[in-house]
């Protein structure tokens, strides 16, 4: 008898068998829906002997409904989902799921009515129809699609529809894209991005397994570069993926891919419509999607043949999912690649040490551009002591930062204030009786916002409009704003200066692509003088005219007990840094702290990024942090206190004792309230050689907790809260 395995997609069942009816067809990877008591569910069909499960007389089985119409999952990516899901303690199925994320996809095709003009005119010219057909030449697309372009009401489309000035044309909803054009403009390398690029040319060639360290500065031409490997795999009919760690920067890269390849490439995120995101689904599998950029979550997509993966801004933190299966995108990139047998890039003008530590061991080659591309040079980095340059009182910029900014004012130039702080002011008080604006869900202070006049939690989204009297004492204006966010030095710049145009740039203000769009043309039109943003403007972006970079407070990211905080201040101070002076306008750089003296700053001040790697390598040898040993986190957390603190006790009391391995706590997490959840942590920190995963299976598999109880496994943590 025909039996199949299924990985079925409910992460609280194990793999479960089925039998295959004659008239269906079925192979490892196909996709399934099976009966599941009285409902159905999605499954793949997989190895037997991968996925070890009760074996089920074949009497009892019951028989599969239906193969759904795509194509089975490969190998190589169902490899993947085992070792994902091994490596991060996760359900199999949480893996799988990212998988077939598209649900729509996987129901087979179907059709869609577009609109463009047909070429006869109305008979009634109305201005709005007017302004409609012109705005309309040569477009096509659904009615929502064209009210958009167009800028007129629906009614007014549907008006041209029934005048027979627009005609329907049905196309397939799955229908492939444009192809890009690897020879569409191709720039003339410098020799040293020739270099870079023939490496990469012929590790595509090669078709093996091949990871690789793009480590170049800021401007030095990643970009370029890497678009050879992408040239030279489009030309072979193999697929590329493109990882950026934030929907944000899609924008800028869409734009510069297609002034490369004549077309924009295909977008995979989670904020895009049904219908789009089941077109890039079904062209991913069946290979009409050529490259494909995307949000972390693209990595498990069913390439049909991929041949090459780049991890752009590799060092980037938001790689890392801190909810769910929480995987790291730069190295489960890196284990696809080995899957497939690919090459992949992982570009950063400052990688993580864990990667750097990789290149040493000769495990990552290692590819340098050392210098910017063309006239320009790095810019010169000053320190603003604020303990000496005092900023006057109620005002966070000191009088060289403030002098830098009327300079390039006078000149016509742009300058950049960078604060990792949204919104106005990070907590809110009473003057009078102390009241301090707390989060109820969270153990957090709520933000001001006073652009959307509004007070909100960053953790779980709570808002509340801002008051005007105090809610503990009743009196009015009395509510003290503490500290600065990035719209409180906004206010500062305009102030000082009435005359400058200042944008704030952060997730708020720039909230969707077109408004990302909006920005970018308004920075390179020279539109905007002073750009003040958080770390949503730290990368990715190159202005002309941009020729000084003031960094508010440096101290800010040294805060707080996270292993890598230095790191990612070094990375987050040398990527703004990194946005003066792109052009032939030599670039300024001004640090503001109140710690000149930190290795940090020291070495952001000396541009001496080894000096500063060396030392983080010590301290990390020194503690048996990454990559010297292994950490790993439970997160215990429940709506009720005492039900949390008790599911972390008997996790700590039931600790296994080991040479190779220590486990801290339980303690409260520093976020001990978030989303309504009270939050217990354990913390392991292993030698390299331990196994911590297997370790942690047979710790927690032995234990029950109440129902209201999750457990979470944090394998390599990057965040301590
Ligand atoms: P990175 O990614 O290393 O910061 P980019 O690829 O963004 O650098 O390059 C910086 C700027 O220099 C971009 O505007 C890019 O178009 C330009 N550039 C780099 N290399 C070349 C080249 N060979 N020819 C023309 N322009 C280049
Ligand atoms: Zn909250």
């Amino acid at each position: 008898m025909n039996r199949v395995r299924l990985l079925v997609l409910n992460a609280a069942l194990g793999p479960l068998d089925y039998r295959v009816p004659d008239h269906l067809h079925v192979e490892p990877g196909s996709v399934i829906i099976a009966p599941l008591g009285p409902r159905q569910v999605f499954g793949i069909a997989w190895e037997s002997e991968r996925l070890p499960g009760a074996e089920v007389p074949d009497a009892r089985l019951r028989p599969i409904l239906d193969v759904m119409p795509v194509p089975p999952l490969r190998a190589p990516l169902r490899r993947l989902i085992e070792w994902t899901a091994d490596y991060y303690c996760a359900a199999p199925a949480s893996v799988a799921r990212m998988s077939l994320s598209s649900g729509a996809a996987l129901r087979g095709g179907g059709t869609l009515t577009e609109y463009r003009l047909s070429g006869a005119m109305p008979s009634r010219l109305t201005p709005q129809r007017d302004v409609a057909i012109s705005a309309l030449d040569g477009e096509q697309g659904t009615i929502r699609e064209l009210v958009d372009l167009a800028g007129v009401s629906e009614a007014v489309l549907r008006g041209l529809v029934n005048a027979g000035v627009m005609e329907p044309v049905v196309v397939d909803i799955d229908r492939p894209y444009p192809l890009a054009r690897s020879d569409h403009a191709r720039p003339s390398l410098s020799d040293l991005q020739q270099g870079a690029a023939d490496r990469f040319v012929d590790a595509v060639k090669a078709r093996e397994f091949a990871p690789m360290l793009l480590d170049g500065v800021t401007g030095s031409g990643k970009t370029e570069t890497y678009f050879e490997a992408v040239a030279q795999a489009v030309d072979e009919g193999r697929q590329v993926l493109v990882l950026l760690p934030e929907i944000a920067l899609t924008e800028n890269f869409l734009k510069r891919f297609a002034s490369r390849f004549g077309v924009p490439p295909v977008v995979w995120h989670s904020n895009q419509k049904q219908s789009e995101r089941r077109r890039a689904w079904r062209q991913v599998a069946e290979g009409g999607a050529q490259v494909v950029v995307g949000a972390r979550s693209a990595l498990f997509l069913p390439f049909a043949n991929l041949g090459l993966i780049v991890v752009d801004e590799a060092h980037e933190v938001s790689f890392k999912q801190d909810d769910g299966v929480r995987y790291n995108a730069r190295d489960v990139a890196v284990m696809r690649a080995r899957f497939e047998q690919i090459p992949v890039i992982l570009a950063s003008a400052t990688p993580a040490l864990e990667s750097l530590q990789m290149a040493e061991a000769g495990i990552y080659e290692k590819i340098d551009l050392p210098s910017r591309f063309g006239a320009a040079s790095l810019p010169d980095i000053a320190i603003v002591d604020l303990r000496e340059q005092v900023p006057p009182r109620g005002r966070w910029l000191a009088p060289p930062l403030v002098a830098g900014i009327e300079e390039r004012l006078a000149r016509g130039e742009q300058a950049l204030l960078f604060l990792n702080r949204r919104g106005y002011a990070p907590l809110t008080l009473c003057r009078n009786c102390g009241f301090r604006f707390q989060c109820p869900n969270c153990s957090a202070w709520l933000v001001e916002h006073r652009l959307s006049k509004r007070l909100a939690c960053h953790h779980c989204g709570h808002e509340v409009p801002s008051p005007s009297l105090c809610p503990e004492c009743g009196e009015a204006d009395c509510l003290t704003a503490c500290g600065p966010g990035v719209e409180r030095i906004a206010d500062e710049v305009a102030e000082l200066f009435p005359d400058a145009r200042i944008q704030v740039v952060t997730s708020d203000t720039l909230s969707n692509p077109e408004k990302i769009a909006a920005f970018v043309d308004a920075a390179e039109s020279g539109a905007i003088d002073v750009i003040v943003g958080t770390q949503l403007v730290t990368k990715g972006y190159h202005f002309p005219e941009l020729t000084l970079v003031g960094v508010v407070d440096a101290d800010l990211g040294l805060e707080g007990g996270d292993l890598r905080a230095a790191e990612r201040s070094y990375q987050q101070i040398a990527q703004v840094a990194g946005r003066a002076g792109r052009a032939s306008k030599p670039g300024e750089v001004m640090i503001q702290t109140r710690h000149p003296e930190a290795p940090v700053i020291a070495a952001l001040a000396a541009g001496d990024r080894d000096a500063f790697y060396e030392a983080e390598t010590e301290a990390r040898r020194h503690a048996g942090a990454p990559p010297f040993g292994r950490w790993a986190a439970i997160i215990v957390s429940s709506e009720d206190e005492a039900e949390a603190r008790e599911a972390a006790r008997i996790i700590g009391n039931a600790a296994p004792r080991l040479d190779d391995l220590a486990v801290y706590g339980p303690a409260p997490a520093p976020l001990s309230l978030l989303r309504g959840r009270y939050r217990y942590r354990l913390l392991i920190n292993a030698r390299r050689s331990a196994a911590v995963q297997q370790t942690i299976r047979d710790w927690l598999g032995e234990l029950s907790f109440a129902p209201g109880v999750r457990v979470g496994v944090d394998i390599d943590p990057y965040s301590f809260v």
